[in-house]
């Protein structure tokens, strides 16, 4: 295996608040540029999670046992703080509609400002996952829908379990 220090790394940085199948597509995609994929898992200071940030990491781990070259890890601060602990110089992200480059753009554009040594770099959401967010799929799952397609099963699971102990389930 080649060195971290010669070998391109990217990390991949999100909420993941749970991880979807959209998000699966970018860590294969990014699993097959980058000699070393690190899915960064980070807070909202802004948002209450569905899932603590140990518990995201947990899932994630579970489900990228097939990329050999992937690892998860949280972090606390700024993404580029973190990207720069690992030793990496790229982060990935994912882009799926115009509302998404608008914000990504941003997004990136201060990154930049915060550490011009670290680029971002957009890999596009395939058709099927385009429409996919966290966001409606906890909706979803608060309305009792099947979450199956857009989630593994093991994440549909822990969803459809963590929606059922906060009483958050309404009338199907
Ligand atoms: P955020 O980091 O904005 O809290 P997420 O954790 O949901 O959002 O997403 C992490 C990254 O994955 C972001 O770059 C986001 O644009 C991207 N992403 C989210 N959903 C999809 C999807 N369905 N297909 C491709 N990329 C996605």
């Amino acid at each position: 295996m080649s060195s971290l220090l010669t070998s391109s790394v990217a990390v991949y940085t999100g909420t993941f608040d749970p991880i979807h199948r959209g998000h699966l597509d970018i860590i294969e995609r990014g699993s097959r540029i980058f000699d070393h994929l690190v899915i960064g898992v980070g807070i909202n200071p802004d948002k209450s999670p569905f899932f603590e940030m140990e518990e995201r990491v947990e899932l994630i781990r579970q489900v990228i046992t097939p990329f050999a070259n992937v690892r998860v890890e949280g972090f606390t601060g700024l993404a580029v703080a973190f990207v720069r602990r690992i030793g990496a110089r790229v982060m990935l992200r994912g882009l799926r509609s115009a509302s998404d480059l608008e914000s990504e753009f941003t997004m990136s554009l201060m990154n930049l400002n915060l550490d011009p040594e670290i680029e971002t770099v957009f890999l596009m959401a395939k058709e099927p996952y385009s429409h996919l967010s966290s966001t409606l799929l906890r909706q979803i799952a608060r309305f009792g829908g099947s979450l199956e397609r857009f989630l593994p099963p093991l994440i549909a699971e822990a969803l459809e379990r963590r929606v059922r102990e906060r009483g958050l389930l309404h009338g199907t």
